[in-house]
């Protein structure tokens, strides 16, 4: 593995036709690091901070936070991270939290977790707030909420950071250079009021991971469901072209985050209905950045647009044999 990602390190990703997509990758951890210069990606697209207290036997302290994400910032130099504030709840229990206030949930994926859990405990969230701003003293700290379902719980997470900024302010602190806010689009329902939020959105980053189990009422921990829906549905590629269509306009930047950007024929599908960024399993980088050179987006473009007007019964036997054809 360690060679495979020596030799594709420098690869830069232009397309056939000369467009600079971005590859990003996804960390949890600080000995995740060093993968950013093996792997050669252009940041972290996202970070899961909830690692950190799936990892500890106790609620990591301020202190505790603030340093893992001062040091996550300082080993990514002048490269991007993205931070995703805890998405702890549903199968992500921690011992230490009486999440849930003990109760048991039948559909825990659907439950009371991320943003939810954290606008309800808020001193969750302001403890991570201040943690991630003073971490970012002195640069540009990128931050989203998870499960976001509506807008004003966007607005509401991001008034905790606002208002931990004032109070850092008015200790004089060492401030962010700028606070970029985003939101993760995993549930459907937040798709339609799409163009309510953008104009407040630096960024969106599609989870696609939940977003399928939600689509396709499918639960995404479930063996036995692994066959009943397929990341190349037209349904899923039909539903993230709409979401590049609610934000057209605005200046949001949409990078594609769950799993299925790792993989060449779903990579390949997103190329075409228009995602320019990815954040994918660092061993995926390497090889993504390999493919897009290989990609002409105007073909794959053009042939996704006919098989979204008149989707195959087959998109994924489809996509195969265009890219074997062409021998992507
Ligand atoms: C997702 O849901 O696609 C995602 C990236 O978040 P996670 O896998 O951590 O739920
Ligand atoms: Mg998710």
């Amino acid at each position: 593995r360690a060679a495979g990602y020596a030799a594709l390190r420098d690869v830069e990703p232009f397309t056939r036709d000369g467009t600079r997509i971005t590859v990003m990758m996804n960390a949890g951890l600080r000995d995740d690091m060093p993968n950013l210069a093996l792997a050669g990606a252009d940041g972290v697209g996202l970070f899961r901070t909830e690692f950190q207290f799936l990892v500890s036997a106790t609620l990591p302290q301020r202190e505790r936070q603030t340093r893992l994400y001062r040091d996550v910032m300082d080993a990514a130099g002048d490269k991007p991270v993205v931070f995703r504030t805890v998405d702890i709840g549903g199968d992500k229990v921690l011992p230490y939290l009486r999440h849930n206030d003990g109760e048991h949930e039948e559909n825990p994926a659907m439950g009371w977790r991320a943003l939810r859990v954290a606008l309800e405990r808020e001193g969750l969230l302001k403890v991570q707030a201040r943690a991630l701003l003073e971490a970012a003293a002195g640069r540009t700290l990128n931050v989203m909420f998870p499960m976001v379902s509506e807008p004003w719980e966007f607005d509401a997470a991001r008034d905790v950071f606002e208002s931990q900024l004032a109070y850092l302010k008015g200790q004089k602190k060492i401030l962010p250079e700028a606070v970029r806010y985003g939101a993760m689009l995993e549930v459907p329902a937040l798709a339609e009021q799409l163009d309510v939020l953008a104009p407040r959105l630096s960024f969106l980053s599609i989870g696609t991971n939940d977003l399928t189990q939600f689509l396709f009422a499918a639960d995404r921990s479930n063996p036995k469901l692994a066959e009943r829906y397929d990341w190349l549905s037209p349904s899923i590629m039909r539903f993230l072209r709409r979401v590049l269509q609610g934000v057209a306009g605005h200046s949001v930047d949409v990078t594609v985050c769950g799993e299925m950007g790792g993989r060449r024929l779903e990579a390949l599908a997103l190329l075409g209905i228009g995602i320019r960024r990815l954040s994918i399993t660092p061993a995926a980088v390497g090889p993504i950045k390999e493919l897009v050179r290989k990609v002409d987006l105007d073909e794959i473009g053009k042939a996704m647009n006919g098989w979204m007007s008149t989707p195959p019964r087959d998109l994924r036997a489809a996509l195969t044999g265009w890219a074997q054809e062409r021998g992507i």
